[in-house]
């Protein structure tokens, strides 16, 4: 009896050299950026209780933590401080001697080659944890946030910061940030907007690894809403216009295909961010052996890539490197 001639698929995925051989999406730690989360005051490291394997760092521990990912080939850092002390300006985040600032000295001086993202935001700063200061209101002050991002932002590039990541998501923070950096001479460091960050849940649990919860509120009235994809395109769109070099979409696995447009959309290279509710969930389920490591978290990471992702920023970068 003669078969159909259907098209078989299978010829293709009989062995790993032959799936190697199509593979479309490849995952390398080239493209793979470790956040660092560091506490002022803080000696040694003390362990982030909901995110497994993950620990904030003490400004003494740097160096250990960039010889290491030296050693992993991780090319880079995304850093958030966690101060001594909060106000309600935010000040801690454009300190000349702010947490930040102080580490960046200490990782290029154990890991000269590593690339060293700072995260623009005031909310790790402030003490009602919004991302900027307060109108009477109680609701963000754009406007009067502008300046403060700047400075804060030229703080960071003075201090070898390689890479500026406004976080903040005000209206008109790329431009002004843009300038300031142009006008202090540093015409040459890039800017790597958060151009579509959503509201999300997945930022949670926050108290456990950065103390930047609001005080009261929420940030839905300057982050996007989950729904809106058409939105994210005009936030990149709009954060291009001000000079942004490359955009960002944050989280990164709910928002597989905003990821997706986006990169269709635009010529710049594109982040994901692979945030910590994402890691927990996926770490979680492993603690309870009810998925497998090596393979879950490489199809989600891969996921990331094949979405449009150009760098992932994610809490798996460590642990996927050394398996490698
Ligand atoms: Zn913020």
């Amino acid at each position: 009896m003669e078969l159909p001639a259907f098209k078989r698929h299978r010829r293709l995925r009989g062995n790993e050299a032959m799936r190697g051989l199509v593979r479309e999406t490849e995952l390398s730690v080239k493209h793979l950026v470790f956040p660092l989360f560091i506490e002022a005051g803080l000696h040694g490291r003390q362990p982030i209780r909901s995110m497994p394997g993950q620990d904030r760092l003490g400004v003494d521990a740097l160096g250990a933590e960039a010889k290491s990912l030296a050693e992993l080939k991780v090319p880079a850092v995304l850093l958030f401080g966690l101060p001594a002390t909060k106000d309600e300006l935010g000040s801690g985040a454009y300190a000349r001697d702010g947490i930040v600032q102080e580490s960046i000295a200490r990782l290029k001086d154990a890991n000269p080659e590593l690339l060293v993202i700072g995260d623009v935001c005031l909310c790790e700063y402030t003490s009602h944890g919004h991302c900027g200061p307060l109108l009477p209101d109680g609701s963000v002050d754009n406007d009067a946030a502008l300046p403060l991002l700047a400075e804060t932002a030229v703080s960071l590039a003075e201090a070898g910061c390689d890479i500026i990541a406004p976080s903040d998501m005000m209206d008109g923070r790329v431009g002004v940030i843009r300038r300031a950096l142009d006008s202090a001479g540093f015409t040459g460091s890039p800017i790597l907007s958060y151009a579509a960050k959503f509201s999300s849940a997945f930022y949670g649990p926050f108290r456990d690894a950065a103390d930047s919860a609001p005080a009261f509120g929420d940030r839905r009235g300057y982050q996007m809403d989950p729904a809106n994809r058409r939105m994210a395109l005009d936030e990149v769109a709009t954060d291009l216009a001000e000079g942004a070099d490359m955009v960002m979409v944050k989280p990164a696995l709910p928002y597989l295909d905003v990821l997706r447009q986006v990169r269709d959309r635009v010529d710049v290279p594109v982040a994901a961010y692979n945030v910590r509710g994402e890691y927990s969930m996926l770490m979680a389920a492993i603690q309870n052996g009810w998925l497998d490591e090596p393979r879950a978290i490489d199809e989600a990471l891969t996921s990331i890539r094949r979405a449009g992702a150009d760098i992932v920023i994610t809490y798996h970068a460590k642990q996927w490197a050394a398996r490698q």
